[in-house]
């Protein structure tokens, strides 16, 4: 029975049915003419999608097993609240920023209200989550985390298990090997909450401006399908769409914004450089002269990322580098690359000096003591948010070590400027709250 609190599955997605049990509608009829997934939220033109049997059915969630008319959904309401005591192990201990941030997340989460919570990368955004989990889960309440990106999730899980070491917990993705079992907390990707009917006090989605739930209505309509009446939604971003400004200005969504760092440094301002006919020189296997002596320089304090607009480029500028620092190890790296993870894991481990990739890297990894150079940033593929993750990758450790970033273009854009522009406001912000001290 507890399988289907707050659930909305098909009947093969359950393990064992008892007789306790609600039918939801699979799809409705908006229109003589349309009709909409219940799931997804999305509408078909009823023609296009009319099986030979007469039944509907929605292409759009297909990969989630098929929703027809021929159907229903399986669902049970969670039951009432009942407070308890939840064992919290937390040893760590919150900066001025994050407890302020901690705090209103409490009193949000407490009053059924929603928010957006605009953090620095880097600012430790998972601790100050802690308490407002811990306060929901003592009183009865069911939360979870969800993030479009599995890498986030992976990594979300554990720790969050260890602060509650006895707490029942399911970690939900695409590809997991575990049933599906009730529990009060979980983690899982934003997908698997098209499996929820009203079943959350507390949501908290991380990277919320992540692909791919940035621009997805299927994935926003789960969202709030996922969630109860008197719920608290809480979004979590260093890079805040326009769309979630735009709420927040209007007042829809109230905001916090932690400007600064755990360790207390500013945030690093992109230096900008003009690269002239860097395309046209390593087509023809040519350096472009500035870029080297710019690694060069680089490299005395810490390692590199290379960020490259296309794979193409990536390889030609390996090759051009590979010529002229061949005493420094160095490889590329790209989302078609079977050896990502490997090559990801050994960049961590210092067994090369010199990464170059594309915006698979712009964020979710950390590494230690790196400068970033992105060459080409002018280039479309870097949009302000990818520009100020980037960015974000430098100087994320307690300890020091003079990481810079640069940008270099062959025409300056409005992109480039909005994002270091984005990066100097949060500064101000930091300093005129306190929360940075200057070297
Ligand atoms: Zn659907």
């Amino acid at each position: 029975m507890q399988e289907l609190w707050g659930r909305k599955v098909l009947l093969k997605e359950i393990k064992q049915l008892t007789n306790h049990y609600q039918c939801l509608p699979t799809m409705k009829e908006r229109t003589s003419r349309s009709i909409q997934c219940l799931r997804c939220g999305q509408l078909h033109e009823k023609q296009t999608v009319k099986l030979f049997n007469g039944v509907y059915f929605c292409p759009a969630c297909i990969q989630l097993g098929r929703v027809d008319t021929g159907q229903c959904f399986y669902h049970l309401p969670e039951p009432e609240l009942i407070p308890r005591s939840v064992d919290f192990s937390w040893e760590g201990e919150l900066t001025k920023g994050q407890q302020e941030v901690s705090d209103s997340l409490l009193t949000s989460a407490d009053k059924g209200e929603s928010k957006m919570v605009w953090a620095v990368t880097g600012a430790g955004k998972t601790e100050m989550l802690f308490n407002t989990i811990h306060d929901c889960l003592g009183k009865g309440k069911r939360v979870a985390i969800a993030s479009p990106r599995v890498d986030v999730c992976l990594e979300l899980f554990p720790r969050i298990q260890a602060v509650f070491p006895n707490e029942e917990m399911i970690l939900l993705h695409g590809k997991m090997e575990e049933d599906y079992r009730y529990t009060k907390l979980l983690v899982c990707t934003t997908h698997q909450l098209l499996r929820f009917f009203q079943a959350f006090d507390l949501l908290i989605i991380d990277e919320v401006d992540a692909f791919p739930f940035v621009g997805n209505p299927l994935l926003q309509y789960g969202v709030v399908q996922a969630i109860k009446k008197d719920s608290s939604l809480i979004y979590l971003t260093a890079t805040p769409t326009q769309e979630l400004m735009k709420m927040t200005n209007q007042n829809q969504l109230k905001l916090s914004i932690l400007p600064a760092r755990y360790h207390r440094r500013c945030l690093p301002v992109p230096k900008i450089k003009w690269s002239k006919h860097w395309q046209k020189k390593i087509t023809h296997g040519k350096a472009p002269k500035g870029l080297i002596t710019l690694i060069r320089q680089l490299l005395v304090d810490n390692d590199l990322l290379i960020f490259c607009p296309s794979i193409v480029q990536m390889e030609q500028l390996e090759k051009i580098l590979n010529g002229i620092f061949s005493d420094i190890p160095l490889t590329c790296v790209h989302s078609q690359d079977t050896d990502r993870i490997k090559k990801v894991l050994n960049m961590r481990q210092k067994a090369y000096r010199i990464l170059i990739t594309s915006t698979i890297l712009e964020r979710g990894v950390t590494f230690d003591g790196v400068s970033v150079i992105v060459l080409g940033a002018n280039h479309p593929v870097f949009t302000v948010a990818a520009l100020v993750q980037i960015a974000g990758r430098v100087d994320r450790k307690m300890i020091y070590t003079a990481g810079e970033v640069w940008f270099l273009h062959d025409g300056c854009t409005q992109t480039i400027k909005e994002a270091v522009q984005q990066i100097k406001k949060m500064n101000r912000i930091g300093r005129e709250r306190g929360l940075i001290d200057e070297l």
